[in-house]
């Protein structure tokens, strides 16, 4: 019989995410695996918490990874803080404020959106009006919008929301380990992220965080949490306390695999690591400049990680995507929704966020487009 994964080759992963993983990070992902309950692994989770706590800035005692991808963690926040009734507003730009207005409609909220074009960032002033108009129990925003290349202005939303109870949700599921995220400075009650992006591990686990007044909104629930694998009142008694309770077994490697990051992270210092991500964007994007290819987002509000450039006129945009992959092993994203055949998405996430990585990138480009 032939194995399948003999033949799997390493690609540089330059798209949307996954990203490159840490050489450090594969290492920690063969480690035995030992018991879900095992003092040992309790004491590695006590340590994530703490190193995510330190990634996301915050205090917050419910900082825990949710088992499963970004996703799994948006349902999460959605899933313990919804009830049915609830008015929440959505800040909407890109695909992931779609899935956002999808999953809190799901449960029975009263979803109201605000909506900007797509690559241009959300303006707090439109948000303000809409909020002057009416109070909501729940605000949601994307921090970094992937299908865009987008930064949105988080700190700036947050401050409309300053003296009102409305609780403020935020996606950084791409910002996280890449740009500043300070969940305590800007006010954030629930934030989740995702381990295939700055994090450079594979997909598979989502960082959350809850506030005080999250947790008390969990608590005073007047119906149950509508999700029973997701349900964070059931899951803090695995991840608090001096006898731990069973809820579901925790991936334990994949919890090798994120601990490890967090150490490769804070170890290299995160001021560090987010400057390294912003040099390799400035080189990335003076380099398509030279060639004549334009970024597609407004200098202020692009994002480091996620660069949406435009595809130059006349060129095959999905042969050039094939071409670097066959034969340079090197991925890049296409465009998403109305902006597909329109944008390239060039992913320089975490451990991918090498000079050397974009030199690479650029070579190839350069056959590429000349064939
Ligand atoms: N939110 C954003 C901003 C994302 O970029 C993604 C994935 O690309 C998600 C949410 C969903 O994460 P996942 O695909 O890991 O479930």
């Amino acid at each position: 019989m032939t194995n399948q994964l003999d033949s799997i080759e390493e690609i540089m992963l330059m798209g949307p995410g996954p990203s490159c993983v840490f050489p450090e990070v594969y290492q920690a992902l063969s480690k035995p695996t030992i018991g879900h309950l095992d003092p040992k692994f309790i004491s590695i989770m006590d340590e994530i918490k703490q190193l995510l706590q330190e990634l996301m800035k915050t205090d917050n005692r419910l900082t825990i990874p949710v088992s499963g991808t970004g996703s799994a963690g948006m349902e999460t926040c959605f899933v313990n803080l919804v009830e049915p009734g609830d008015d929440v507003l959505i800040i909407k730009n890109g695909v992931f404020g779609m899935r956002m207005e999808d999953v809190a409609g799901r449960l029975g909220a009263n979803v109201d959106v605000v909506e900007f074009e797509w690559g241009t960032p959300v303006i707090p002033e439109k948000v303000k009006e809409k909020l002057d108009k009416k109070s909501y129990t729940i605000v949601g925003i994307v921090h970094a919008e992937t299908s865009t290349g987008v930064r949105n202005p988080v700190e700036e939303v947050a401050k409309l929301l300053e003296g009102t109870d409305t609780l403020y949700l935020v996606d950084t599921v791409t910002s996280l380990g890449g740009i500043p995220v300070k969940a305590d400075e800007w006010n954030v009650d629930a934030m989740y992220s995702g381990t295939q992006k700055c994090l450079s591990c594979p997909p598979g686990l989502s960082p959350i965080t809850f506030s005080d007044r999250a947790v008390d909104k969990l608590k005073n629930r007047k119906t149950k949490v509508p999700n029973w694998y997701l349900d964070l009142s059931m899951i803090v008694n695995y991840w608090e306390g001096s006898s731990r309770a069973y809820h579901h077994t925790a991936p334990i490697n994949m919890l090798y695999g994120l601990y490890q990051s967090l150490v490769n992270i804070l170890t290299e210092g995160l001021e560090n690591v987010f400057d390294r991500h912003m040099e390799v964007h400035l080189q990335l994007a003076d380099n398509l400049e030279s060639i004549g290819i334009e970024m597609f987002v407004d200098k202020d509000f692009r994002l480091p990680m996620l660069n949406a450039v435009k595809i130059p006129e006349g060129v095959d945009e999905a042969s050039v995507r094939k071409q670097l992959l066959e034969d340079h092993r090197i991925e890049i994203g296409a465009g998403l929704g109305p902006l597909a055949g329109k944008i390239w998405r060039i992913g320089i996430m975490g451990h991918t966020a090498g000079k050397e990585n974009i030199d690479r990138l650029m070579k190839a480009l350069r056959v590429v487009l000349k064939s």
